[in-house]
């Protein structure tokens, strides 16, 4: 691996060549880039371009989208038909989903007019963010998918130049497509890796060095995710001597893939044998295309792989499977990092790698340092993806001041200032963000989306040229995430507030709760940690019907929202939710080991979710029974309704 002095030579001959930059990146018809993945010298330029172009770059794109889109019917309301920025900065308001959701629905529902974008809807992408426990549904043209190509192959070039020889063998990549829905007017409602690995830019991409994968497309495309992950492990057992980096989109896909590994290596080790895929994939497709890699039996392959996976530990199994792998390519920031320590024993020290930031609403970042330490990735947006403005989050009171506008969706006054006015001076600009400040992101983007809160606080730890780079912080309002589920404190509450209506009946009383996300085990899941007492005033702890208990914990799965259901159900990306009940007198206990970490006793409000570990087990430390889910929640695809429509309609106008 060469740790590149690339970056610095190629500042050296950007500066040189800084006017021709500027022209060649101007003199593009528009800022939807290409990128050729084989060139890195190329794709270094061009970022170094883009990154020191920044603002111009970011000027451009909201001129762009706003002569595009002015004369769309959201856009118009603020503009009335002129594409300018004064205007857009003036009167466009920050919004949250729940302000643009009739406008989506409508488009779900077939009204075929400029809404929101001018360019066609081509489809709806479906996030992991809930709105009144529906999943938020993103809109997407033709033409984003060409962005998403571009943000994936600039990847490339970064990566080439901190490892070596990536083109001398291949990648086993995990990857997934999960269940989609058609709307009632037949639009296509979608996950985005869904969305792209379902595209012709993926499945027809052309073929080069650094896009060689273990896993046929087909593999990746079995809608059913068992046969997908054994035939996806199998081909990537046979290649292994080829494989040089290993990955999944997520540290916990990732995790889960290992889990499965273990579950299954003896039948995989027998399929390898004697040369003949187990009978219960039979999706003909998968079937074709693993035949055409265990092509014959390989009882030595097979007697390797069983000698590694049998030893008592599996520490360090994928270099010992995988001995020619460089690297780890996971996302463990955010609430992926919880998974840093288990990946680092499964890896045996090889680099676990973060490349990129983004999201259903649109691909924001890559790192730049792809082989630096987990804590200390940072993202660089690309000015060219959409138009990024960031509120300023100074302290947990700008917070709450933003999540009351959040919640009630009403203008209040705060100094005399209108809310809306309050959050609008709050915001800055992608180049105008300050080192060390927190923010959170809002974006502008192709698709039509205008001046939207994501969700995410980002802290900026520094610049590469003139752009911005952002450590993630944390999602705003997310207490709770195993896999690509994000429970807020308001679900938790609502789900908790359901299932405790079960002993309430019978007399107890739910007097405190808390949670966290364990993941020591793999899949991870929900523990709640319980206080009870019984109606009448006694602090002997009620005696506890299992049944009951196991019921409370089904009913807090049944009300959790749907991509955590279907996490569950479908993935099997969660396990069962667990209730842990606590002695009488445990929250005191954890009331006084926050006051002793700092907390104000004025303002000492139980935490709904803890991350510490010393709270844990300030907790664990009081358990005195523990009770788990006993059935799978029910989960099936969302629907929208048509009817719903035409109130919608009336109330969007
Ligand atoms: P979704 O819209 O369901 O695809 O989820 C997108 C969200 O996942 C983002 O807004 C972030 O909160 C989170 N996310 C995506 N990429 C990363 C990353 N690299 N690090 C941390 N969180 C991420």
């Amino acid at each position: 691996m060469k740790f590149i002095k690339y970056f610095s030579l190629m500042k050296l001959s950007t500066k040189n060549r800084k006017k021709n930059t500027f022209i060649h990146l101007f003199l593009a018809p528009t800022m939807l880039l290409k990128c050729d993945p084989t060139d890195t010298e190329a794709g270094i330029r061009l970022l170094e371009d883009l990154t020191t172009n920044a603002n111009q770059v970011q000027q451009q794109v909201l001129k762009e989208i706003l002569i595009q889109n002015a004369n769309t019917e959201y856009l118009n309301t603020f503009l009335d038909g002129h594409a300018s920025e004064k205007l857009f900065k003036k009167n466009v308001p920050v919004v949250n989903y729940e302000d643009i959701v009739t406008y989506i629905e409508r488009i779900a529902n077939g009204d075929r007019s400029d809404i929101i974008s001018a360019q066609p809807i081509i489809e709806l992408i479906t996030s992991s963010g809930t709105s009144g426990g529906q999943p938020k549904m993103m809109p997407s043209t033709a033409q984003e998918l060409d962005r998403k190509s571009f943000f994936y192959n600039i990847l490339v070039p970064v990566m080439n130049t901190y490892v070596e020889g990536l083109d001398q063998g291949k990648a086993m990549f995990l990857l997934f497509i999960k269940p989609e829905i058609n709307t009632p007017a037949g639009l296509v409602a979608r996950p985005v890796l869904t969305s792209y690995h379902k595209s012709s830019h993926f499945r027809d991409r052309p073929f080069n060095k650094f896009n060689v994968y273990t896993s046929p497309d087909e593999t990746i495309l079995c809608s059913d995710s068992r046969q997908s992950m054994y035939c996806q492990l199998l081909c990537g057992l046979v290649q292994r001597s080829e494989v040089l980096r290993v990955g999944a989109i997520f540290a916990s896909a990732f995790l889960r893939a290992i889990k499965f590994l273990e579950d299954h290596w003896r039948q995989l080790c027998l399929n390898i044998r004697t040369g003949q895929l187990t009978d219960w994939i039979t999706d003909p497709s998968c079937k074709n295309a693993v035949s055409l890699i265990l092509s014959k039996p390989m009882p030595d392959l097979a007697d390797l792989i069983e000698r590694e996976c049998i030893g008592i530990s599996w520490e360090g199994i994928i270099r010992k499977l995988w001995p020619r792998t460089k690297y780890v390519e996971v996302i463990v920031t955010g609430s992926m990092a919880q998974y840093i320590s288990t990946l680092e024993f499964y890896s045996g020290g090889l680099p676990l790698v973060s490349t990129m930031y983004a999201s259903s609403e649109c691909y924001f970042g890559i790192n730049l340092k792809p082989l630096c330490k987990p804590c200390d990735v940072s993202y660089t947006l690309l000015p060219n993806m959409a138009y990024f403005e960031f509120i300023t989050v100074i302290e947990d009171h700008d917070e709450k001041m933003q999540e009351k506008v959040h919640c009630n969706g009403k203008s209040e006054q705060k100094n005399g200032i209108n809310e809306e006015e309050w959050i609008k001076s709050k915001i800055v600009d992608l180049v105008n963000v300050k080192v060390g400040h927190y923010y959170e992101l809002v974006v502008t983007t192709y698709t039509g989306l205008y001046r939207y809160r994501v969700g995410d606080i980002l802290m900026v730890t520094g610049f590469h040229n003139n752009a911005p780079q952002f450590r993630f912080v944390q999602r705003r309002n997310v207490v709770l995430s195993i896999d690509t589920d994000k429970t807020s404190e308001e679900d938790l509450l609502k789900a908790v507030t359901e299932a405790k209506l079960i002993i309430e009946s019978l007399g107890l009383l739910l007097t405190e709760y808390t949670s966290y996300a364990d993941t020591t085990s793999i899949p991870g899941h929900y523990v709640l940690f319980w206080e009870l007492k019984k109606r009448e005033n006694t602090e002997q702890l009620p005696e506890l019907d299992l049944i009951v208990m196991e019921q409370c914990c089904y009913r807090v799965e049944e009300s959790l929202d749907s991509v955590y259901r279907r996490c569950r159900r479908k993935d099997k990306s969660i396990g069962p939710l667990e209730i842990r009940v606590v002695k009488h007198g445990t929250f005191d206990a954890l009331m006084d080991f926050c006051l002793s970490q700092g907390s104000s006793v004025n303002q000492y409000k139980t935490p709904r979710c803890i991350s510490s570990q010393e709270a844990a087990r300030v907790l664990d430390s009081r358990v005195v029974a523990r009770f788990f889910s006993k059935k799978v929640p029910s989960w099936e695809p969302f629907r929208i309704e048509a009817n719903k429509l035409m109130s919608d309609m009336h109330r969007a106008v």
